[in-house]
């Protein structure tokens, strides 16, 4: 809380810092699919101005028949396109005995929103060294959260970033609802950086550059937002998901609103 720490969390990742006034852009794919499809996309971010690639290797998918991701290929796969375009990697862990390997690879680790309770796996990321991005659960209060990265920062582990990515209320036309009042609310309430997933939290690609605009409004320290070559052919939430060309107008929407990007 801000009674505890009066001044901003900045996270540090090398030369690159995510909080503290500047606007950080997290972007890739759903899922991590194929070498190529993934160079191209991480090509596209970097050319855009991102510097943080996400793409999932390990998916919490909620039928078992569905893609699972790719993991150590896919890592394997993130660590080379990043590498070829200076990017860094923040990709999801979903149980405690992935996080040595995703460690080798990713910069960053992501909690799921459906592990945001999964309390022995926030304490393994709490005994770890890496940044984490926490994203709130679907059906979590803001509380909730919050006790929630309580767990990692109770390890001594202060580089957390919390993500919103919408709630389930009764509303079914988005996939979520956007709970953007929360980001500035947590903002007010924690030091930490604060970072909105516009893709999950609507479901729809065309609402994710007006939801990236409104949380930069709102306070927030960085977006998340699935991008991928060919949207219509993803193995997952393509629907969500930016095409290279409408990401690049995004982020030149956000650079002419960011004061520091
Ligand atoms: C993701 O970012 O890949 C993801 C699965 O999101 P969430 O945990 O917010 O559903
Ligand atoms: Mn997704």
């Amino acid at each position: 809380s801000r009674e505890f720490k009066s001044h901003d969390t900045k996270v540090a990742i090398e030369d690159l810092t995510i909080g503290e006034n500047t606007f950080s852009i997290m972007a890739g794919p759903c899922a991590v699919e194929n070498k190529n499809s993934l160079k191209e996309v991480a090509k596209g971010i970097k050319q855009a101005g991102g510097k943080i690639l996400r793409g999932g290797v390990f998916k919490p998918r909620t039928s078992p028949y569905s893609f699972q991701g790719l993991g150590e290929e896919g890592l394997k796969i993130l660590y080379e396109a990043a590498k070829e375009n200076e990017l860094k990697i923040v990709t999801e862990v979903m149980d405690p005995r992935q996080i040595d390997l995703v460690s080798k690879y990713a910069n960053i680790l992501q909690i799921g929103a459906r592990n945001m309770q999964n309390y022995e796996l926030l304490k393994e990321v709490g005994n770890s060294n890496k940044p984490v991005v926490l994203k709130r659960g679907m059906s979590s209060t803001v509380e909730e959260w919050l006790m929630a990265a309580e767990y990692i920062l109770v390890r001594d582990n202060y580089q957390v970033i919390l993500c919103e990515r919408g709630i389930r209320t009764f509303e079914t036309s988005t996939r979520n609802t956007l709970d953007l009042a929360a980001v500035s609310l947590v903002k007010e309430l924690t030091h930490l950086p604060v970072i909105v997933d516009p893709s999950h939290g609507t479901g729809k690609w065309k609402l994710v550059s007006p939801m990236s605009k409104a949380a930069l409004a709102a306070g927030a320290d960085g977006v998340m937002v699935e991008v991928h070559q060919s949207p219509e052919e993803a193995c997952s939430d393509g629907l969500q998901s930016l095409t290279i060309e409408n990401f690049t107008k995004l982020t030149q929407n956000l650079q002419a609103l960011a004061p520091h990007f």
